[in-house]
Parts: structure tokens; C-alpha cells; sequence
């Protein structure tokens, strides 16, 4: 801030110093004659309005206009060039704006179009030009002193600028290799402004400026569109991207990520509307997700609440255009926003927001393209919960939600490969099969049966969920991976478990009874351990073995126990 600040009133004395003085010795020692005000007039309007057409070329906005300051350079001289190359610069910074503050762009563009225009006005001169003179050669000799000096004082100042505030960019960079093509582009227009209007007078400004217009709007016209491919492959390649994921998170931190490469912003958010709430989904800030907590907000308010009211899409391209909706959540330095709804079936269930400390951050395509993008990432996350639910049912068991034996054998045989491979020391498998289940189904009946199948897998869960794997092996059999658990402590952990289902309450509905009571039903546990790679490093013999040590170890020794096996 305090350098900025300095930065600001050092150029601003500088240009006190220099500029007006320097205008009023240009003026007492090269003194213009206009012997046709009527025709400076036409030129300097003409001359407005050229400065009022930017041209995007190569993504940097670039303004036509030397050729008019150079044709009124070479016809009226230094000092009328020098007022209206100040003009043509007060226009400019207008028309494109950006983030550096106006206070410090004017000083210090001033400075630089007085300095350019002074040496290269100043080295015609000394090296033998003549202003107004109509004869050809020398017009065009001297005329490309001057054009080709302003061009590369321009750049000289400018990167001389970049270096001392701690920029560091190149000096042939892609811009300036472009302002030199340009130069040559431009000279033969502004010797034929020159040599035209001084022979024919003012219509020489319209028969010379209507195809130059033209040129202009077409060449707009044609980058724009070069501009409008670009962004829509962009577009395409990240609804391909999108489809491949299967998981609905993932969904979202690729597309929060992607959208903000994409447009080039500094902020991106995703806002999630259900209830009559919003709540922040995701939230991507300074070239990365931030975990940060929002609370959530009524659906009405800020800028997401106003995509939500007016289900409609918008580009704001400065903060004062937005700060009526503000919510504090947008980091302070925001200036442009462009947001759109994320719909499914017409609804709104959801709204994007991308935001740029630039002002016009954002041209109009580029919001349909955001729209394209909002629909491709609301089939994407939809997909993606459908497969998430599909896999959850091939994986799981209906009744207990524990995986089933199919997802255990693949986990089993991944845990197996890691060992294998050195990623994994040791795995315990645990299995065990409820005591006299039978004899329950007999007494309470089938459903209640099911009731304790469902409570035990909920302890089993509290006991393991972090630890290992739990799958429904059979009916009443269950089986639990531990990997990195040693057959000592599986063991010890079978062990507990026996412990606490003996003495856990089973709460049933007695569905052959004839009240339907509730009542407490005890069960026990019959437990085998083996321990990879101890018993055996294959899969299938892991669970073999286990089985075993179940009914030799445990069932045939009298149930409710738990045995290790043993080769
Ligand atoms: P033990 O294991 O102690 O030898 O006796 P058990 O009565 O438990 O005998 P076994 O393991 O051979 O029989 C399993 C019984 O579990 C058979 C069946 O009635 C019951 N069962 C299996 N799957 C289910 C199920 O999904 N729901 C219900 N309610 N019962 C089941
Ligand atoms: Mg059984
Ligand atoms: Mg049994």
C-alpha cells in the first residue's frame, strides 16, 4: 500500500514538473501553424473516433490510431501531436480498463506519450524533416523516422517502468512484436492521410476512414470469433472430462478447478440451493480449493440468491454493480462477476459464480459458455449419484448395508496383491457365524431374526468401520479384514467382541407372538482368526483356514469362543 501510494505521488510530481512546462517550450520553440482550422477540427474528430474502436488483436487490445497522430504530426507538427496523442491517451485508459488504478495510468501514461512524442518529434526534426512539405520521398523517409522512434521509445519507457516496479517482462514479447508489425501495417495509411487530405481536403478523411472502419470492425469481428471456438472446444473438452468421473465430488472439484482455468479467474464458487437455503459447495480461491466453512444462507440473499430469484444468468463488470447484493463472502478486491444457475428438469439446484479483480473480466459468449458448462455439470453429478448408488448395490447386502461376499473377495485379493507386493506386513481375517440362529428363527421368527442380523452389523460397524473390512459372508456369517493387524491383536479384538455380544440386549418384536411384544434376546459368537502371511498368503486358504478354526476351535469346542487357527 505505502509503496503504491509513494509510486503515485512521485509520478504525479514528475508530470507536474514536466508535461505543462514542456507543452509550453515545444509550443514558444516549434510554434504550429494551422492555416485551415476547419480541417484540424475534422481531424481531431476524426481522430476521436478512431480512438473510441479498440481491436482486439492476439487478446491484448491495441489502438489504430498512430496513423492520424502521425499524419498530424507530419502536416501541423510537434506540439499539435504532442495535445492530441494526451488526448488519445485519456481516451484509451477509458476505454480499456483494468485493475491498475486510474490516478497512477494517467501520470504515468502522460509522461510517456509526452516523452515519446518529444524524441521522436525531435529527431525528425534534427535530422532534417520538414513539416508540411508535400514531397514524396522525404514525407515518407522522415515520416518512418518518426513512426518507427515513437514505437520503440514506447516500448523502452514502458519496460523501463515494468523493470523498476518489479515486473519483469520481455522485451520482444508478443504485444510489442505486434505494435512493430502493426507500425508497418499503418505507416502507408498515415502517408496517404497525409498526402491526401493536404490535396484534397476533408472528404480525403472519409474516402481514407470509411475502409479503414470497415477493416477494423472486421478484423473485431474475426478474432472474436476465433475467440468464441477457442472457449467453446475449451468447453467441450471439460464436459468430456466430466463424464468420466464417477464420483460426485469428484465431479465438483474438477469443475470448480477447470471453470476457473478456463475464464481466467482468480475466484470460482459453486452454491448448492435446497430448502430455502444456499449453501457453499465449493470454493476455489488464489489457485486452489479452499476447505473454508460458510454458513449456509437464505436462498434470497447476495449474489447467488439473485441468480436464484431471477433464475437467470448475468455478467456484472464492475463491483458498484453488485455491491447492493453483497453477503461478505466475496473476497474485497472482486470486481467483475458473471454467474449462472445450475438447473436439472428446469429447477434450480444450485448457482456458479465465477469472480475476477479485473473490471470487464467477461465478454457476452462467454456467459452462454458458462451456461453450456453448468448443464453439462448438472448431468455429470446426477450421473454420477446414479452410478454411485449402482455400485453401492452391487457391493453391498440389501439387509445389512455391510459389503457383500463378492466386494470381500476383490478386497481380499487386493489386500493379498499389496502383501505381495511389500505394501502390506500381515493381514488378519476374522470370521464368525451366530450360535443357534436357527433355533431364534424358530422361536421369534424370521423377521425378527433379520432385526438382530441388522443390530449386529451396526455393532460390528462401531467395533471395526474405521479398522477394516465387514462383509455378510453367508446368513448368519460374517467375516472382517484387518489388514496390518497381527493374529495376536485380531485375536484380542474377536475376543471383545464375543465379550460384548453376549452380554448385548437384542431388542426383537416377537412377530409370532400374539401381542407383538418387544423383547431382549441374547445370541453368542462363535469366532476363527487366521493371519496372512503366518497361516498362509493366498486368499481363498486365508478364509479356509478361518473356517476351520470356527468349527474345530470354537463350535466344536463348545461355542461362544474364539479360536486361532493353528497348522
Ligand atoms: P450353529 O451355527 O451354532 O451350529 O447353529 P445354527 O442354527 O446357527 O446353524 P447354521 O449356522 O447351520 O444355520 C444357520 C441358520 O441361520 C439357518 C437359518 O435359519 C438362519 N439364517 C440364515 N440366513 C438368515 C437370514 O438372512 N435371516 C434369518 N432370519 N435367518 C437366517
Ligand atoms: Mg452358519
Ligand atoms: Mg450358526
Amino acid at each position: 500500500m505505502g509503496e503504491k501510494f509513494n509510486r503515485k505521488i512521485v509520478l504525479w510530481c514528475l508530470w507536474a514538473l514536466i508535461v505543462p512546462a514542456g507543452l509550453v517550450i515545444v509550443y514558444r520553440f516549434f510554434p504550429p501553424s494551422v492555416a485551415d482550422p476547419w480541417n484540424l477540427m475534422a481531424y481531431i474528430l476524426f481522430f476521436i473516433l478512431m480512438s473510441l474502436m479498440p481491436m482486439n488483436i492476439n487478446g491484448a487490445s491495441t489502438f489504430l490510431v498512430q496513423w492520424v497522430t502521425v499524419a498530424l504530426f507530419l502536416k501541423y507538427g510537434l506540439f499539435i501531436e504532442m495535445l492530441v496523442s494526451q488526448l488519445s491517451m485519456l481516451i484509451v485508459l477509458y476505454r480499456i480498463r483494468t485493475n491498475e488504478e486510474q490516478s497512477v495510468r494517467i501520470p504515468f501514461n502522460s509522461l510517456m506519450f509526452f516523452f515519446v512524442s518529444l524524441i521522436a518529434g525531435l529527431a525528425f526534426i534534427g535530422a532534417g524533416g520538414q513539416i508540411g512539405t508535400l514531397e514524396m520521398s522525404h514525407v515518407i523517409l522522415y515520416g518512418l523516422i518518426f513512426q518507427v522512434l515513437s514505437v520503440l521509445i514506447n516500448q523502452i519507457i514502458y519496460h523501463l517502468y515494468d523493470y523498476t516496479t518489479g515486473g519483469r517482462s520481455k522485451f520482444f514479447s508478443v504485444d510489442a512484436i505486434w505494435d512493430f508489425a502493426l507500425m508497418f501495417v499503418i505507416f502507408p495509411f498515415a502517408v496517404a492521410l497525409y498526402l491526401f487530405e493536404s490535396h484534397i481536403g476533408i472528404p480525403a478523411l472519409v474516402l481514407l476512414g470509411v475502409p479503414f472502419f470497415i477493416m477494423a470492425a472486421v478484423m473485431k469481428k474475426f478474432t472474436s470469433s476465433e475467440q468464441v471456438n477457442i472457449d467453446l472446444k475449451r468447453a467441450g473438452d471439460i464436459g468430456h472430462q466430466l463424464a468420466d468421473r464417477l464420483e460426485a465430488n469428484e465431479v465438483l472439484d474438477q469443475f470448480v478447478v477447470e471453470v476457473a482455468k478456463m475464464f481466467k479467474v482468480e475466484y470460482a464458487y459453486i452454491v448448492d440451493y435446497r430448502d430455502g437455503q444456499q449453501q457453499m459447495l465449493r470454493l476455489y480461491e488464489n489457485n486452489q480449493l479452499q476447505p473454508r466453512e460458510i454458513e449456509s444462507l437464505p436462498y434470497n440473499r447476495g449474489v447467488a440468491g439473485h441468480v436464484i430469484v431471477t433464475n437467470d444468468s448475468f455478467i456484472f463488470d464492475e463491483k458498484s454493480q453488485w455491491a447492493d447484493y453483497v453477503t461478505g463472502n466475496l473476497p474485497e478486491d472482486t470486481q467483475s462477476l458473471m454467474a449462472t444457475p445450475i438447473a436439472r428438469n428446469n429447477k434450480t439446484e444450485g448457482v456458479l459464480i465465477l469472480a475476477s479483480k479485473k473490471k470487464y473480466a467477461f465478454a457476452k459468449h462467454q456467459l452462454q459458455i458458462l451456461e453450456i458448462l453448468s448443464t453439462y455439470f448438472a448431468v455429470s453429478v446426477e450421473k454420477a449419484g446414479y452410478m454411485q448408488k449402482v455400485i453401492a448395490k452391487s457391493e453391498r447386502c440389501g439387509l445389512t448395508k455391510l459389503y457383500n461376499y463378492r466386494y470381500l473377495d476383490e478386497s481380499l485379493e487386493s489386500c493379498i496383491k499389496e502383501m505381495n507386493e511389500g505394501r502390506l506386513e500381515q493381514l488378519s481375517l476374522v470370521m464368525m457365524d451366530i450360535d443357534h440362529f436357527k433355533s431364534i428363527n424358530d422361536r421369534y421368527g424370521h423377521q425378527s431374526g433379520n432385526d438382530i442380523l441388522v443390530q449386529l452389523a451396526d455393532i460390528l460397524r462401531e467395533e471395526f468401520g474405521d479398522e477394516g473390512t465387514i462383509a455378510r459372508y453367508g446368513g448368519e456369517e460374517f467375516v472382517i479384514l484387518l489388514p496390518n493387524y497381527s493374529k495376536d491383536v485380531a485375536v484380542l479384538l474377536a475376543e471383545n467382541l464375543r465379550k460384548r455380544i453376549e452380554k448385548h440386549d437384542f431388542v426383537i418384536e416377537n412377530d409370532l407372538g400374539e401381542d407383538r411384544s418387544q423383547q431382549i434376546v441374547h445370541i453368542t459368537l462363535s469366532i476363527g482368526v487366521s493371519t496372512a502371511p503366518d497361516d498362509s498368503d493366498e486368499g481363498m486358504s486365508l478364509i479356509r483356514n478361518a473356517d476351520r478354526a470356527l468349527y474345530i476351535g470354537a463350535k466344536q469346542a463348545g461355542r461362544n469362543k474364539v479360536a486361532a487357527y493353528v497348522k
